[in-house]
């Protein structure tokens, strides 16, 4: 999946999203990124997330909702999109070591943050300082 959320100079904020989906997929199956609320989701007045891997854990969690839903309540991107992993795991504890899951999230402020299960997320962030880019396994 890419994954994209922004914030504009007026303070609004955005995302989209693309995927191929999983290798060897049922025909038919749709995954995580064309749901809105689970792939994708954001909320002008709280923030936007975006999330990457194994789609079906996170329709299960309506993972991006519930990221924004934690930044609602006080949680740092960062913070959110770890507790949204976590929510997975506390479901399903033998998924850590299976499943590739991450969520990318920014908040009306401009403060952003990720969190994945394992190695092998990046991303990317472009300010008027300039580009960098993190891993995300570790989330601030
Ligand atoms: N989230 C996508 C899906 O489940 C897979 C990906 O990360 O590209 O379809």
């Amino acid at each position: 999946t890419i994954g994209i959320i922004a914030l504009d100079a007026q303070g609004n904020l955005s995302g989209a999203c693309t995927t191929s989906g999983m290798a060897y997929k049922m025909r038919g199956r749709i995954g995580d990124s064309p749901i809105i609320g689970a792939g994708l989701y954001v909320d002008n007045e709280i923030g936007a997330a975006t999330s990457t891997g194994v789609g079906e854990e996170v329709i299960r969690i309506v993972g991006c909702h519930l990221v924004v839903e934690l930044m609602r309540q006080g949680h740092s991107p960062g913070d959110a999109c770890r507790l949204a992993v976590e929510r997975i795991l506390k479901k399903s504890p033998q998924k850590a070591k299976q499943v590739q899951v991450g969520f990318l999230a920014l908040n009306k402020n401009g403060e952003y943050g990720a969190y994945c299960l394992q190695k092998g997320f990046t991303y990317a962030v472009h300010t008027s300082a300039g580009n960098k880019l993190y891993d995300g396994l570790s989330h601030f």
